[in-house]
């Protein structure tokens, strides 16, 4: 059967260069399945490596790793468990006026326009907020922090304006500060200092998602079948591929409902070419192997595909797939 390899040492390794980059402490996104690398693996990992706060995409998630951690922030909130240790994010002033959880952090909008609160109404939601919850944290998020340019500046500066409107506002009414974090992976590398604010908020980065850091998984395929092609023949569906020369191939037992993203000619492997259309639970590899590296670095692996992300080829990796933790 097809599996992920975990590298617990790059994990590690990462995680030390965000705290040695940022000065600030992790707050760790392992949302979606910890992009696809599996959730309780990586929570059981960074939380031997100390990591005491996450963030997770929904209630499920939050129910399968709030043992680990001291503080368990929920993106997206639906029910409601008010378990002692799991936080919510308001990104609404409609959902914070209904909203029965109890912990809570503000998401403001700084650029992003995307889900967050506005700032035209801070003096109102922070009345409202600090009123009637335990307010937590208070953040937001850069939209262009990895691309060059002005904006990511114009955001920091908005926030550092929101943290001394919230600072004065606890002052005059006597109430404990809550924390503060704005900056992503892409953030962190960017601007390396972050210990003018409480936490980092990262997620590409510990998984080796981005230049300078190092790739937490390989995938692994193993074989069904192998063959020789002749010379002239073509494989797979619609016959996309020819061989030039008698060949020998193997054909292994991953294909896209596994999660790898479409193609239909040729796919880059770290070892070897894959070959014809990919399809539902095989694709067909030149040469004769028993198990075959799909990839050692989705950095890598990415530059297949024209159109996409790294993020997007590991959230897609399904939960299906057996997880396998190595030093
Ligand atoms: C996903 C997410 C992050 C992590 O972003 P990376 O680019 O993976 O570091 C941080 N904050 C919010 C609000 C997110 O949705």
């Amino acid at each position: 059967m097809a599996y992920i390899k975990l590298s617990k040492s790059n994990l590690f390794a990462n995680v030390d260069n965000i705290s040695n980059t940022s000065n600030c402490e992790i707050l760790a996104v392992i949302k979606d399945n910890a992009y696809g690398h599996g959730i309780v693996q990586i929570a059981k990992m960074l939380q031997q490596k100390g990591i005491q706060r996450v963030c997770v995409r929904n209630n499920d998630e939050a129910m399968l790793v709030k043992d680990y951690f001291k503080e368990v922030l929920v993106f997206f909130p639906t029910l409601c468990y008010n378990s002692p240790n799991i936080s919510y994010t308001i990104s609404d002033i409609k959902q914070l006026r209904r909203s029965k959880h109890k912990k809570i952090h503000l998401k403001f909008d700084t650029g992003m326009h995307r889900n967050a609160l506005s700032m035209d109404e801070v003096d109102e939601v922070l009345k409202l907020a600090f009123d009637k919850f335990e307010v937590r944290g208070i953040f937001s998020h850069f939209c262009c922090s990895d691309e060059i340019g002005c904006d990511t500046f114009i955001q920091l500066d908005r926030f550092k304006k929101l943290k001394d409107r919230v600072v004065a506002f606890c002052k005059l009414h006597n109430l404990d500060l809550p924390k503060f974090h704005l900056a992503n992976s892409a953030g962190v590398f960017r601007l390396k200092d972050f210990s003018m604010f409480d936490y980092v908020r990262v997620g590409i980065a510990l998984y080796g998602g981005m230049e300078d850091t190092k790739p937490v998984m390989s995938l692994y395929a193993k074989a069904l079948k192998q063959q020789m092609i002749y010379k002239n023949q073509a494989v797979g569906y619609n016959k996309t591929y020819t061989f030039c020369n008698d060949t020998m191939t193997t054909l292994v037992d991953i294909g896209y409902s596994d999660g790898i993203l479409y193609f239909d000619k040729e796919l880059q492997l770290k070892d070897t070419l894959a070959v014809g259309k990919i399809s539902m639970d095989s694709m067909m590899v030149i040469g004769e192997y028993d198990e075959v590296c799909v990839f050692d670095d989705v950095k890598e692996f990415a530059k297949n595909y024209p159109n996409t992300i790294t993020y997007d080829i590991l959230a897609k990796l399904k939960p299906h797939l057996k997880r396998v933790i190595c030093d």
